[in-house]
């Protein structure tokens, strides 16, 4: 695994921060996480989450690249793409088509945690209207059993439901 940063060339740190292993550059404060440390994300406290996000705007001593620059990912050397961050978030990431590995520039990952922390408010209120719509559709379906239908189908309503951090990153379309 590269040891520079593959943005700005910068020698890169290795951080643990509660048991998560991070790569970060020195020069550009950008990170670098594997796809069970993206999955880790969820856990880290909000001082954590501080201490990584030191480089806020002002640090005179940090670079700031052209983060629309393909960058290829350190651990298996692919071409990394950028991808919306659980579709809608409109947080842009580069990420590792092959190894699933994520690279956050400076002040992502803090975009990112705050983006978690509204959606699991939301997807509590969600779980309870999903709830519904699940006995909605067990209803409709033994009504249709009782009738003689046989296809059932939930509208795709199911299947937003959100599971793991890491399903919900998709590709930006229209690129
Ligand atoms: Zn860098
Ligand atoms: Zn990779």
């Amino acid at each position: 695994m590269s040891n520079k940063c593959p943005r700005c060339w910068g020698a890169l740190e290795l951080l643990d921060i509660d048991g998560v292993k991070i790569d970060r550059c020195g020069s550009c404060r950008g990170i670098f996480l594997d796809k069970y440390e993206l999955n880790r994300l969820n856990a880290l406290n909000s001082e954590a989450a501080e201490c990584l996000n030191d480089g806020a705007a002002g640090h005179s001593t940090i670079q700031t690249p052209d983060a629309s620059k393909k960058i290829n990912c350190l651990r298996c050397s692919s071409v990394m793409q950028t991808v919306n961050f659980s579709y809608t978030s409109g947080i842009l990431i580069d990420h590792c088509p092959a190894c699933e590995s994520v690279w956050l520039d400076n002040g992502e990952l803090a975009k990112i945690l705050e983006f978690l922390k509204a959606s699991e408010s939301i997807s509590e209120e969600e779980s309870a209207s999903y709830q519904n719509t699940l006995n909605e559709i067990k209803d409709s379906a033994n009504k249709q059993k009782e009738s003689g239908f046989r296809s059932i189908s939930s509208g795709g309503k199911m299947g937003s439901i959100v599971n793991f951090v890491y399903k919900m990153i998709s590709k930006v379309s229209g690129e």
